[in-house]
């Protein structure tokens, strides 16, 4: 009989090659984040490209391509905060691939949770839109990969400290998958209101719940345990994927949201068992000491 691994960390060196000049979504995010890896010795497996059909099951073939060229005519600026250069599209592909392929070790029963440390992030990608430092939406890529293989209900937390209005967008009328954002309200993108809760058949699997700038680890915990959680059981999922950011950290230079490093281990021990997972997709985290810390708070949480 073959053993489930608890844990499993999907890393690329493409992750460092996304190269979008000063700014702070910035390859040396890959460095923190490979260092909580290593300080807690957590097994690491090389992700690959995501296949084409994996990504247009999301994303139009023609706005995927036009990403492409840019990236192959030297890079660009897609607008004021999403740059991409030579390597950023192979980056976002191999992001995307190492969420498709972690939700094939979790459902295949190889894996009990995964952590895909890959950048650019994806939360803001909309189908046919990148923005937000986001060019391809890892989670929805990974979300529509598990609805092919067969799963019925597949929930997203997104404790990111933005609103994630690509992933939001893309499942907005889909009953089977449930979006469950924590993040600062009013804030960029400038969605995420308590009104949005999906439409059509999808009316109420869209759960957002915004929180004031300045609120407290308390104020976070308290709004999760008393609002996602219950929306999270009551859907009761088949399998789990996390936007995984770390910008509510306290010390975020962009974000003013009040976690401490431990918050984000005891967010995860609480969605264990939520589901197959969790799958853990990183997104974003702008303090490399707060990135570090708390990616290491969440490893330890897993394994
Ligand atoms: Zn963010």
């Amino acid at each position: 009989m073959s053993q489930t691994r608890p844990l499993a960390c999907y890393v690329s060196d493409l992750f460092r090659e996304h190269d979008p000049g000063r700014h702070p979504e910035r390859p040396a995010r890959i460095d923190a984040v490979m260092q909580a890896v290593r300080a807690v010795r957590a097994p690491v497996e090389e992700a690959g490209a995501a296949s084409q059909d994996d990504l247009e099951r999301v994303h139009p073939p023609a706005f995927l391509a036009a990403i492409r060229e840019l990236c192959e005519a030297g890079g660009g600026a897609i607008d004021l905060d999403t740059v991409v250069s030579e390597r950023s599209y192979d980056a976002a592909v191999t992001a995307s691939g190492a969420a498709t392929a972690a939700v094939d070790a979790v459902l295949a029963g190889d894996l009990g949770a995964a952590f895909c440390l890959g950048r650019p992030p994806g939360h803001h990608a909309e189908a046919a839109r990148a923005m937000g430092f986001c060019l391809v939406n890892h989670a929805a890529v990974a979300v529509a990969h598990a609805r092919a293989a067969g799963v019925d209900r597949v929930a997203v937390l997104d404790w990111d400290a933005h609103h994630g209005n690509g992933t939001q967008a893309i499942f907005w009328d889909d009953p089977a998958v449930l979006y469950v954002s924590l993040h600062q309200y009013p804030f960029y993108p400038g969605t995420g209101s308590r009104a949005e809760r999906g439409g059509g058949a999808g009316e109420g699997t869209t759960v957002n719940i915004p929180l004031t700038a300045g609120a407290s680890e308390r104020e976070f915990t308290d709004a999760f345990e008393s609002e996602a959680l219950p929306a999270l059981g009551g859907f009761d999922p088949d399998l789990l994927i996390v936007s995984a950011g770390f910008d509510a950290h306290r010390d975020d230079p962009l974000c003013d949201l009040g976690l401490s490093s431990a918050a984000f281990g005891d967010l995860t021990r609480t969605v264990r068992g939520i589901g197959a997972g969790p799958v853990l997709i990183l997104e974003g985290g702008y303090d490399l000491t707060a990135l570090y810390e708390s990616v290491s708070e969440v490893l330890a949480a897993l394994g």
